[in-house]
């Protein structure tokens, strides 16, 4: 294996500001402190120092030291607290890179902590998603993963296949003397109870992965509905927007909205309405399209006109336009009118709520919030209902179900140890033996 190398990297965004913080882990990263600071501080606690490098001042920078094992990544980890200017920067970087040091790849830090010990793969995730949190939800979910839940959750499922492996080891050891058939049933039930939690937990409808990526809201509706101002009107109420981002599909702009601490992505079709009336036909096909793409569907009507739908599309929320205009019919649903602006207030708290009803998880148990985690469970799912098959007669094919199942979870928390299960295995494995 080669050597580890010492890194370093811009811990804080890029740009001028008042300070940048500046991260190194490895085992040179001691050195390469002591040679900039004349000295190493002591473990953890804040100094402030001259940086210098052959002989040319970098900077006067709060310096931290935190030796391994107990730092981030697990390493030793030096950090600088310099002025944020972009000429302090490089003079730090030029002097790392002198010393030695490489420039760090995108997520390495944290990689090594996973690769440490220190983290689990759902805790690194979580940290990339409390960077990226844009919402107060995202922010809770993140900060939920990255305390634990998940792992704890999925390392609960491991234990617990460990426990039924080692009877059904049990049982393939004892076959002959009548322990085996108890502990091949004890085993069953355990793996029985495992599907159970694994089920409940992939049957969630995607909340996680869907409050993390942003529920997809789609407006759909005939032509001169209003579409457009309402998505207009949600965009311009100013703590609703976050960004826009243009869609790779011409034409199609994506709005990013803040609806009430939840992320909401609304798929703007604004060319759509040419489309639709040089052929409907197509019209009808993309807005099926996006309907079936989306989490939430939204159907704005003009309330003045008659209009029968032949698009065939269930809305969750029917909601009538044009509440101002003389010739307007109240129907079932949530009137509206985007020219006054009457009933924008309750349609907005409306869909707040239908996308918390969406998102919040129902009860203790913390959703998944990547398609890894899912896949990952749906694998040992497979497994374990394959397990199930086996004859009486044969524990061990249960037991090898079961070790697949065992991994397929330890990938997700980025634990497969062998080392771990052999041990435990082994431990109930010799009773008398
Ligand atoms: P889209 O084709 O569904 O995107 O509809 P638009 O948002 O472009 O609106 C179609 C027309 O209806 C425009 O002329 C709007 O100004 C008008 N409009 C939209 N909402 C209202 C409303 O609440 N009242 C009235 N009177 N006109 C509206």
């Amino acid at each position: 294996m080669a050597a580890v190398e010492t890194i370093f990297a811009l811990a804080s965004a890029a740009g001028r500001a008042g300070v940048a913080v500046v991260r190194v882990s490895g085992s040179d990263a001691g050195r390469a402190l002591a040679a900039l600071a004349g000295t190493l501080p002591p473990p953890r606690i804040a100094s402030l120092r001259t940086l210098t490098h052959k002989n040319i001042m970098i900077d006067r920078a709060l310096v931290l030291w935190f030796p391994a094992p107990h730092s981030f990544t697990g390493e030793d980890v030096a950090e600088f607290q310099l002025h944020g200017g972009r000429a302090v920067r490089e003079a730090l970087f030029a002097a790392l890179a002198e010393l030695g040091l490489k420039p760090a790849g995108p997520g390495e830090f944290s990689r090594r902590a996973v690769e440490h010990g220190q983290l689990d793969l759902t805790r690194a995730e979580a940290i990339a998603d409390l960077v990226d949190a844009e919402t107060p939800a995202q922010l809770r979910q993140a900060l939920r993963q990255y305390d634990g839940a998940l792992a704890a959750l999925y390392e609960g499922w491991r234990a617990a296949l460990i426990a039924a492996l080692s009877r059904a080891e049990a049982a393939i050891d004892f076959s002959d003397d009548g322990v085996g058939e108890a502990e091949f049933a004890a085993a069953r039930s355990k793996a029985k109870e495992i599907i159970q939690a694994i089920e409940m937990h992939l049957d969630d409808s995607g909340r996680g992965e869907a409050l993390r990526e942003g529920l997809r809201l789609a407006i759909v509706g005939p032509p001169n509905a209003g579409k457009s101002s309402l998505i207009n009107a949600l965009a311009r109420r100013d703590a609703a927007i976050v960004s826009e981002i243009p869609g790779t599909t011409r034409d199609v702009i994506e709005l990013r909205l803040n609806l009430g601490g939840y992320l909401v992505q609304v798929a703007d079709t604004a060319g759509l309405r040419e489309t639709v009336d040089a052929i409907e036909a197509e019209g009808v096909r993309r807005a099926r399209a996006q309907a079936g793409a989306s989490d939430l569907v939204l159907l704005l009507r003009d309330g003045t006109v008659p209009y029968t739908d032949h698009s065939e599309i269930a809305p969750d929320l029917v909601v009538w336009n044009k509440s101002d205009l003389p010739g307007f019919q109240k129907k079932d649903g949530i009137s509206l009118s985007l020219k006054s602006g009457e009933g924008l207030a309750s349609l907005i708290a409306t869909l707040t709520a239908m996308v918390a009803e969406r998102l919040e998880t129902k009860g203790e148990t913390p959703a998944l919030t990547r398609p890894r985690h899912r896949l990952g469970l749906g694998q040992a799912l497979e497994s374990l209902r394959h397990s199930l098959a086996a004859p009486a007669d044969h524990p061990e094919l249960f037991a090898e179900d079961l070790r697949l199942a065992l991994r397929a979870i330890g990938r997700i928390t980025g634990r497969v140890d062998v080392e771990e299960l052999l041990d435990s295995v082994f431990r109930d494995f010799c009773i008398g033996k």
